[in-house]
């Protein structure tokens, strides 16, 4: 099944000038990327290598926003499509891949010289290396990868957390998930790597204390010393020593970009009517995690041009490509669903913001001092990880930051923590922010995805 060439975007070629008079991205192994070598990939082994990307034909699917004369757009999608290269690249000069899950930051992992890749990441790691695939074929073999691991794992699980493509030989070196609250999903999916094919991959739990961890203070030197045993078994793969030093600057680079997500955040919702399209706004807002591009100091330099386009944009009054002038907007609660942003605008909304990740991105972390301490005592701190009531209120906050007209609890079936505590928090939300509320359970499948838009195109219609 091939792909209908009228239906794959192109960048039009009236930007192109503007474009290459940007900035270079900077990667980590100091490698700069000129915009001329961003656009030739955009326009020309892009759509070759991935014209699933450019297909434009349905809603569904990563589609590449048309707002572009958001040149830092441009550059996340080419550092998406240029993953597998990149990390090939990486792993050719000994630099070991780490699997990490349970919205831990990833500061650590790049201190001790490794690349640090949450579930996400690693699915798109592992499509870049098809090359050729129409929308189809790409839908289709996902799909069918994602069965073959929740047969292999469990019928209880929620999300495949990229199992699939560490058991079918994607070179992760190490698995090093923590043991969180919000998610149930590690204790399953560590198990079933411990018993899968791939026995050369080394395994690691981080152990997380749970019940008003953050005020404790054995369980913030128990927690900082489950992350110096996490640096120590990453230097077992390098053949170097992780010192406090280099987790010192790696943490004030990620506080850079923690810092800068929260500006554009601020400028973002200080606008009348939204500078981007939902798309465009979670692209930027997801980068303060500084993982999704397997290039932390990449990430950095598109998060910089990102706060310079979008305060010009906020100044002048310009609009997000397809955004209403009078959207009602949305923010959305709960792990690892996120709806199509495109059908919320069509519908006449717009996704404001979301708590999941928000959570880490807003904790900064002290610099001064023992920085394996100052980073227990901030992750052990994230207020999605506090108790029900407390995550509640930070939520209404960032909700009222926001200026949003609704909430969104959405879930997958099988995430036994955010299912038990949706109408929990949302009540609490409710009382705190007056908001009309919603929840909505999803599964993985793309049988329920139409449902699911059905019920949201309603809540914005009600709101
Ligand atoms: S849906 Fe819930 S249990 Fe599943 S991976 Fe996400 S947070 Fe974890």
């Amino acid at each position: 099944m091939g792909t209908n060439e009228s239906h794959l975007f192109r960048y039009p070629e009236a930007i192109k000038e503007e474009f290459l008079a940007g900035a270079d991205i900077v990667l980590r192994d100091g490698t700069r990327v000129a915009p001329a070598e961003i656009w030739a990939y955009l326009t020309e082994e892009g759509p070759a290598k991935y014209p699933h990307i450019y297909d434009q034909s349905n809603y569904f699917g990563r589609r590449i926003s048309g707002d572009v004369g958001l040149s830092y757009a441009l550059k996340a999608n080419y550092l998406l499509m240029t993953m597998n290269d990149r990390i090939s690249r990486a792993k050719a000069r000994g630099v070991p891949v780490v699997f990490v899950q349970g919205g831990q930051s990833v500061d650590p992992y790049y201190a001790a010289g490794a690349i640090g890749l949450r579930p996400a990441s690693t699915g798109i790691w592992a499509r870049r290396k098809e090359t050729g695939l129409s929308r189809n074929e790409e839908d289709l073999r996902g799909q069918k990868r994602r069965q073959k691991a929740y047969n292999e794992i469990s019928i209880e699980v929620c999300n495949s957390a990229g199992y699939e493509h560490i058991q079918d030989g994607l070179a992760v070196d190490m698995i090093a998930p923590f043991s969180c609250l919000r998610c149930s999903d590690v204790s399953y999916g560590l198990e079933a790597h411990r018993h899968g094919q791939r026995q050369d991959v080394k395994l690691l739990l981080i152990d997380y204390p749970l019940d008003h961890q953050r005020d404790k203070e054995w369980a913030i030197t128990y927690f900082a010393d489950n992350l110096r045993r996490l640096t120590r078994s990453i230097d077992e793969l390098t053949g170097r020593t992780t010192t406090a030093d280099d987790l010192s600057a790696e943490i004030k680079l990620h506080n850079e970009g923690r810092r800068l997500a929260v500006e554009i955040a601020d400028l973002w919702w200080s606008a009348p009517v939204p500078p981007t399209n939902g798309k465009d706004r979670r692209d930027i807002f997801q980068m303060g995690g500084m993982e999704v591009h397997a290039d932390p100091t990449a990430s950095l330099s598109v998060l910089r041009e990102a706060r310079d386009l979008i305060a010009k944009r906020v100044e002048t009054g310009v609009h997000g490509l397809g955004v209403a002038t009078d959207a009602s907007r949305i923010f959305i609660c709960g792990s690892c669903v996120s709806p199509n942003e495109y059908r919320v605008e069509q519908a006449g909304g717009i996704i404001v913001g979301n708590d999941n990740h928000w959570s880490d991105i807003t904790t900064i972390v002290e610099e001064t001092g023992d920085p394996y301490y100052n980073l227990a005592k901030a992750i052990l701190s994230y207020p999605y990880e506090q108790p029900i009531k407390e995550r509640a209120r930070w939520t209404a906050e960032q909700i009222k930051k926001s200026r949003a007209d609704g909430v969104l609890f959405l879930y997958k079936w099988g995430c036994n923590t955010q299912s038990a505590a949706a109408r929990m928090i949302v009540d609490e939300i409710k009382a705190q922010t007056g908001l009309p509320t919603l929840i909505i359970e999803d599964d993985m499948q793309r049988s329920q995805t139409e449902q699911m838009h059905n019920r949201i195109s309603a809540f914005i219609e009600m709101l």
